[in-house]
């Protein structure tokens, strides 16, 4: 075995992953494409919003003059001169001891300079009572209040969410100009592998699940995941694989990275053109983690068989590695501190673990509760999981209601 000072550090990964992970070129899309793509430019407003004054309410424009002293007692008696809907009213005047019935949204006529709510009116006869008085201003909606034309509503490296979306559609945007998805190949490797739904003919063959996993975990990273299948581990086919890395901005291999004689691809990704930066991290699970670069910037993950393992490993250095060639500015899962409910020993102090934990808010904090079954090739231990426990390097005991570190999913 080799010694433990042979295992890099997260941080140094991390460090190196996210130098040789650069936002990919950009594309212009329409906006149900931009969704969940980060913003390669800045977005500016086209028009004052609102465009003119309008009403915050369904009632009567007035001018607040003619409101002077009214009360339930001795109402200001209006006459109605018209009406004005959202969309329309537009040539309405409201003048002395007027009104004009008015509907949210609905332009305010001119001479008008408040809206009564119609919860203190009573309409009589062609006249509106009004049993309070309002100041100017009073349920109007102005013009530009909220932005400028020309404001920067949207930044470069925004994530287009919903809202997002909504907010470029009102500055009547219909395409964006966001950063290309990454393509990701995944190819599980391994000759106990079986697909789903292909018929198990000896009792040692496996389901693979990680490819499947992984499809899912790109396309939630924002990536476009282009699944390969299943490689038995023969190192010409492999190497066949391996080869059309440049197809792809990121190739991610499981299994066979490990220790066994039968673990290929370490000694054949070099043959592919990929150059490796480091192998074997100070993590557990996932110490077999294989990271290398090949031509102009794609990007090579070697992660281990173990599914557990393949799925701390995507998370930890994968998943940044897609953000940042998506453009985000935040690349990382959120991190937040929680109260350790229950406690938590291990025997093996050497590596920083990630342990699959159940997080909840409650009282004030966050609490976290480490689910059992945590040895790597037990994908139930992400049953009712929620976020990874951080457990640091010399650290053998954690104690209930201690202080913990937790990565939110
Ligand atoms: P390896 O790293 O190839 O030695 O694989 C480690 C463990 O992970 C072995 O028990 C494999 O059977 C298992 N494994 C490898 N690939 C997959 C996969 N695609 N899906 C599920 N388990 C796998
Ligand atoms: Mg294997």
């Amino acid at each position: 075995m080799k010694p433990m000072t042979d295992l890099t550090p997260l941080e140094d990964a991390l460090r190196v992953v996210l130098e040789k992970s650069e936002p990919l070129e950009t594309e212009t899309v329409s906006l149900p494409e931009a969704l969940g793509r980060f913003l390669a430019e800045d977005v500016r407003a086209d028009t004052d919003k609102p465009l003119f004054d309008n009403s915050a309410m369904d009632g009567f424009a007035v001018r607040s003059a003619d409101l002077a002293g009214a009360s339930e007692e001795r109402p200001a008696k209006l006459k109605l001169t018209g009406e004005s809907s959202a969309g329309s009213g537009e040539s309405l005047r409201v003048q002395e001891g007027t009104a004009v019935k008015i509907f949210t949204g609905a332009p305010i006529p001119e001479g008008a300079d408040a809206v009564v709510p119609v919860e203190y009116t009573e309409v009589r006869d062609g006249f509106v009572y009004v049993k309070r008085s309002f100041g100017r201003g009073a349920n109007v909606r102005f013009r530009g209040e909220d932005v400028r034309k020309g404001d920067l509503i949207l930044s470069r490296g925004q994530e287009v969410r919903a809202y997002e979306v909504g907010l470029l559609a009102s500055v009547n945007r219909a395409v964006v100009r966001v950063y290309r998805r990454p393509r990701v190949a995944i190819l599980s490797t391994g000759d106990e592998l079986l697909e789903v739904g292909e018929p198990q003919t000896r009792p040692s063959q496996i389901r693979s699940s990680n490819h499947h996993m992984l499809r899912s975990l790109v396309e939630g990273a924002g990536g476009v995941p282009c699944v390969l299948g299943i490689a038995p581990d023969d190192p010409e086919q492999l190497l066949g694989w391996l080869r059309t890395c440049s197809r792809y901005d990121v190739f991610i291999t499981t299994g066979g990275v490990s220790m066994g004689e039968r673990d290929y691809v370490q000694h054949l990704v070099g043959k592919a053109g990929i150059k490796v930066l480091f192998h074997r991290l100070r993590i557990k699970p996932a110490k077999p983690v294989l990271f290398g670069t090949y031509g102009g910037g794609g990007l090579f993950f070697g992660l281990p068989g173990n599914p557990v393992s393949c799925a701390v490993a995507f998370d930890l250095l994968v998943y940044p590695a897609i953000r940042s060639m998506l453009g985000a500015r935040e690349v990382f899962r959120r991190k937040v501190k929680a109260l350790l409910v229950g406690g938590y020993s291990r025997r093996d102090a050497k590596r920083r673990e990630f342990a699959r934990a159940r997080v909840w808010f409650d009282g004030g904090a966050y609490r976290c509760e480490p689910l059992p079954k945590q040895q790597s090739h037990m994908l139930t231990s992400y049953v009712g999981a929620n976020a990874y426990l951080i457990v640091q390097e010399g650290v053998r005991e954690l104690g209930e209601g201690e202080e913990v570190e937790v990565i939110l999913l």
